[in-house]
């Protein structure tokens, strides 16, 4: 996602002071819980309600014991109300204290069986759906267990058959590809989405509105643009170098874009989402972009997820800037090689102020660090800024060549996978042949307790 007004000066006026947005998404950012148990499959139909901005839902979860025996089953429920919980046609007890839905198995799940429950729900998200009942919009934004119950943790990948009824006419994306879309009568219709690689969930989501729509071939890639209030032509044109941007992105991962289709929507509001398969952008900032290309790095900060967060994912939120610093630091890559060299250094220049100014304040910090309960706006720059900085810094340090192929190796050893600092630190001095880790020690691990 974007951070917010700090990212660069040509993007402020696009990036909102994120309040309780992003205030209340890093407040999840706890270091993951062990869990006894890995979820395989979701299979979800929901019903989002535009004007009483609530959502009702039953999802079926498949997964496996990863202990002998388990009969406890703990879910992230965030603030959604459980109905019922069922396995088969069986109602299982559960209890719903605090955030998480705790199931009782009436008889263990043994390692490495395959056992489902259903959890029917509905609730009020408090920002994970955002509800736009004047412009007919709705869309998921990161808080996914706000509209699904499920595993909320960035090393938990499963995949997902996602149905959403929504109001009939609209244009919508979701993960994957679309499996079909039907009428239900009474003004609804049904979307089914798949995604059948396997992502963690806080990639799952959906968008759907009013949208014009517009799509391009970026090389073996669909490219589709929606957005409201735009003409075909304007969302050709403003996200015109999106295929640019993938070949780029591919490039530099040695991986292709893990898809057939890249879909942007330009939705009411947001600081910039991505998901699997496709990202949320703002429409203030779509018409940014029109007006002057160069905002276009945000485009290309979501794009570069697709691959660093979305395919290479952060194990935990504490080493959150291998997705944020990453993107940050790719995206500004690529508008070096689009527009040249000043492009790319003005947004280290951005980097190393921010940075700088995080020092004076005394409120820098390593980019791995453990209070991540309450991150402040200070934590987010250290995230985003510090860690595209420490990017910058690498590369100038190891040189083209060996900087490149670390990144690439790194990316293609880890696709589909969840990694720490240390899987970086590793493909970086295999890359250059050279002992990293004074300069690990010094930007991006915590210091050991003193004794
Ligand atoms: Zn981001």
């Amino acid at each position: 996602m974007a951070q917010g007004r700090e990212t660069n000066a040509t993007q402020a006026r696009w990036r909102r002071p994120i309040g309780w947005a992003l205030a209340a998404v890093l407040a999840y950012a706890m270091p993951a819980m062990a869990r006894d148990f890995d979820v395989r499959h979701y299979m979800a139909r929901i019903e989002p309600d535009l004007q009483t901005r609530s959502v009702k839902g039953e999802v079926s979860i498949r997964f496996a014991a990863t202990v002998d025996s388990t009969d406890l089953i703990v879910l992230d429920r965030d603030g959604l109300d459980i109905d019922r919980v069922r396995e088969g046609e069986r109602s299982l007890s559960f209890d719903q204290t605090g955030r998480v839905l705790k199931v009782r198995l009436p008889r263990p799940a043994l390692r490495g069986q395959l056992r489902e429950i259903s959890v029917s729900y509905h609730g009020t998200p408090r920002f994970g759906l955002q509800f736009h009942p004047d412009k007919r919009q709705v869309y998921t934004l990161f808080a996914t267990t706000q509209w699904l119950v499920g595993v909320d943790a960035p090393d938990e990948r499963a995949s997902l058959d996602l149905s959403v009824v929504l109001p009939a006419g609209l244009k919508a994306v979701g993960n994957g590809y679309l499996v079909g879309r039907r009428s239900l009568g009474k003004g609804k219709e049904l979307h089914r989405w798949r995604q059948t690689v396997p992502m963690p969930a806080y990639t799952y989501g959906f968008a759907a509105g009013p949208f014009e729509e517009a799509s391009d071939r970026g090389s073996r890639v669909r490219l589709r643009y929606l957005g409201a209030g735009y003409s075909q032509n304007d969302l050709r044109k403003l996200f015109a170098d999106t295929g640019d941007m993938l070949r780029y992105f591919e490039r530099r991962a040695g991986v292709p874009y893990p898809g057939g289709v890249y879909t942007q929507a330009l939705v009411a509001r947001t600081i910039g989402q991505e998901h699997a398969g496709f990202a949320l952008l703002s429409e203030e900032y779509g018409r940014g972009v029109l007006g002057d290309r160069r905002d276009e790095s945000l485009i290309a900060h979501e794009t570069a997820h697709q691959w660093w967060g979305n395919l290479v994912t952060c194990r935990d939120w504490t080493q959150f800037w291998l997705n944020e610093g990453f993107a940050n630091f790719l995206a500004a890559s690529y508008m070096e090689q689009r527009f040249g060299r000043d492009e790319y250094l003005k947004q280290v220049d951005g980097w190393r102020r921010r940075y700088e100014r995080l020092k004076e304040a005394g409120k820098d910090k390593p980019l791995v660090f453990p209070d991540w309960d309450k991150p402040s706006g200070d934590d987010r720059a250290v995230v985003y800024q510090k860690g595209a900085y420490v990017l910058h810094l690498l590369r100038e340090d190891l040189g083209e060549a060996a900087f490149w192929n670390g990144l690439r190796e790194y990316t293609r050893a880890h696709r589909g996978a969840s990694v720490t600092s240390q899987d970086f630190q590793r493909a970086m001095e295999q890359a250059s042949g050279r002992d990293l880790s004074a300069f690990f020690a010094n930007w991006v691990y915590p210091a050991a307790p003193a004794r």
